[in-house]
């Protein structure tokens, strides 16, 4: 059976996995040599050119999940964004970058280009004619984020994809926040995928992983930037990432539920102002995330009602964990204004729509009664 014909949850167990010839093991054998024979071989392996069994393995996997020809997986998501940047920008060149981007992006880009001499223009808004307001000349690249952290604001791909061809830039997306269970961008044009495989595709807060999908052209440059930076994966994470992407699709598909039933009730909540999260009809950009996401999420952001305190409703969890890492099978929270955002200044939050009442929500797969419950005795807590 050719497995690209397989369905999404037959790829998430079975795409590219590797045979055990000698057991017959059930699951892809784990290759730990970080020494391979080079005589009367083609391919020279070694883990830091990202070419181990495992390694091709993964990468095959996930290129196949986000409909692509071609991946590489890093040691982190962080590592596969950098590096990806990068391997298409020059010194002179400009980049056009989604003004609501992951804060480690963020501090990536505002701590790093200006001495490598990379030029860059965060958009005024998300519409299309405000990334096209900001190409210029020497701009190589686009780069969007949706949906977006943390006020879940979705960015149209279709728009994006063509303006960048249009300008004949490449077009690269942070697809972490859907997963390629909720959406493929490579199917609306969009050139680049990567992802934090630290959430959803490990899914149990247990692993830091990062991935790129792509065609073998783009793959190829990256791939001549990433053997010198050398943020490959260990065979062994590989591995343990390997077997959490097999229950990607159900557990996705248990966020997502958990997700729009936690947005309707936080929607009707008396002590709750607002609520954030594109499943909703009351969302700007419902009916564009409609058009483009096959799931809405497991990804929420509510607004406490002004005088309740959000680090006191924090604490006052017994559930639901405060955390700042986010797409595990655990419920987590944590206040954007106190972490993520706290070096942006009341200001910049204040601009970007960030309230201090706002609670970044990652919903997890427990069923949403005890969630209700927890967030209800908490507010009842600190009233
Ligand atoms: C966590 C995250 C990253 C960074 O990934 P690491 O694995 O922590 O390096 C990038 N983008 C988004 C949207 C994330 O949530």
């Amino acid at each position: 059976m050719d497995h690209k014909d397989l369905s999404f949850n037959a790829s998430c167990v079975h795409l590219g996995e590797l045979e055990d010839p000698i057991y017959k093991g059930a699951v892809s054998p784990l290759y730990m040599s970080s020494s391979y024979a080079y005589e009367d071989v083609d391919i020279k392996r070694y883990p830091r050119y990202f070419n181990t069994p495992n390694q091709e393995a993964l990468a095959k996997k996930i290129a196949g999940l986000e409909h692509c020809e071609a991946g590489l997986i890093f040691g982190s998501g962080m590592a596969a964004i950098s590096t990806s940047m990068l391997a298409f920008l020059s010194a002179g060149d400009h980049v056009v970058l989604q003004n609501t981007l992951y804060g480690g992006t963020y501090n990536f880009i505002k701590e790093e280009f200006e001495r490598f001499g990379i030029q860059y223009t965060f958009t005024n808004g998300l519409g299309i004619a405000d990334f096209k307001a900001a190409i210029q000349k020497n701009t190589k690249l686009i780069y969007i984020e949706t949906p977006s952290n943390p006020l879940l604001t979705i960015t149209d791909l279709a728009g994006i994809a063509s303006l960048s061809k249009e300008a004949g830039v490449v077009s690269m997306i942070d697809n972490t926040f859907a997963s390629p269970v909720n959406q493929n961008p490579a199917d609306f044009g969009i050139d680049i995928i990567l992802h934090s495989a630290t959430k959803y595709m490990g899914g149990h807060s247990d692993i830091c992983a990062g991935a790129v999908a792509a065609s073998q052209t783009h793959i190829d440059q990256i791939f001549r930037l990433a053997k010198n930076l050398g943020g490959s994966l260990s065979d062994y994470t590989v591995w343990l990432l390997e077997r959490s992407i097999k229950t990607m699709g159900i557990r996705v598909a248990a966020h997502n539920q958990n997700a729009l039933d936690m947005a309707l009730y936080l929607q009707d909540h008396p002590r709750v102002s607002k609520v954030y999260y594109p499943g909703l009809e009351s969302h700007p950009d419902h009916a564009l995330a409609a058009s483009q996401m096959k799931g809405f999420g497991g990804m929420l952001s509510f607004e406490l009602e002004e005088g309740l305190d959000a680090a006191a409703f924090q604490k006052a969890l017994q559930l639901i964990k405060p955390s700042m890492s986010l797409a595990g099978v655990e419920s987590t929270l944590l206040s954007p204004t106190l972490t993520s955002h706290a070096l942006l200044g009341a200001e910049e939050r204040a601009k970007q729509g960030i309230a201090d009442g706002l609670i970044r929500f990652s919903v997890g797969i427990e069923e949403s009664i005890h969630l209700k419950q927890d967030i209800d005795q908490a507010i009842a807590a600190i009233s």
